[in-house]
């Protein structure tokens, strides 16, 4: 790695939903000082704007399918080729299959830039299951909360931060789940081997805690 302390490396966050990507990518963005790429995020966005991308996106992400690739693809590169050379980034979300890796790769190398690390963080499936049905967000604030991890004696349990209403997003909901994993198996995985190939695989257990997740990530790093 050519970068001191691991500054504008651009890196790409890989893992099952429910894996702790969005709580890595965050620790790794103030760390690093990195751009943190999240295609969720990038969607959600043009969801509340109601564009017609964010409208058509919603409609696949509720039923717990993948966004179709040409507006996934469209969407992230305009995001990443916006950043300056020098400016180091975290992808998370992207790439979700074989095809968007290849697009993206052919897409930096015209540039003469390149991924430097995919950092894979490994959950089993069961462990996947509980977590992500565990999952409610904040209708006020979005502050994710984990019902397995609050006070079950609480009839309806609010948000530690602000006191507003807890709801499950549709696509955390358990059906929606399981097609995500099926998805996330079906076509995601094949990902994983694109990058073996190019030797650019990190993997970290994403079954310890957040700390020591983190702390893996960076070794694994160099850093
Ligand atoms: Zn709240």
């Amino acid at each position: 790695m050519s970068q001191s302390g691991g500054q504008n490396l651009r890196l790409v966050l890989f893992g099952p939903p429910g894996a702790g990507k969005g709580t890595q990518a965050h620790l790794l963005r103030d760390k690093l000082n990195l751009a943190h790429i999240s295609s969720g995020d990038l969607f959600r966005n043009n969801l509340n704007n109601k564009t017609p991308l964010g409208l058509k996106a919603a409609e696949y992400m509720n039923q717990g399918q993948l966004v179709p690739d040409e507006v996934t693809i469209d969407i992230v590169l305009d995001k990443v080729l916006s950043l300056n050379s020098a400016e180091g980034f975290i992808l998370d979300g992207f790439p979700r299959n074989r095809n968007q890796a290849e697009v993206l790769e052919k897409a930096l190398t015209q540039r003469s830039r390149n991924i430097d690390k995919v950092v894979h963080i490994d959950v089993s499936q069961e462990e996947l299951v509980r977590r992500l049905g565990g999952r409610y967000i904040c209708r006020d604030c979005q502050a994710p909360h984990n019902i397995n991890a609050m006070d079950s004696t609480q009839k309806d349990p609010k948000c530690e931060q602000c006191g507003g209403e807890l709801y499950q997003r549709e696509d955390d909901r358990s059906e929606a789940v399981q097609r995500r994993i099926q998805v996330y198996n079906d076509e995601t995985v094949p990902v994983l081997d694109f990058y073996r190939e190019r030797d650019l695989l990190l993997d970290v257990s994403g079954l310890n805690t957040v700390v020591n997740v983190y702390q893996d990530v960076l070794s694994g790093l160099g850093i």
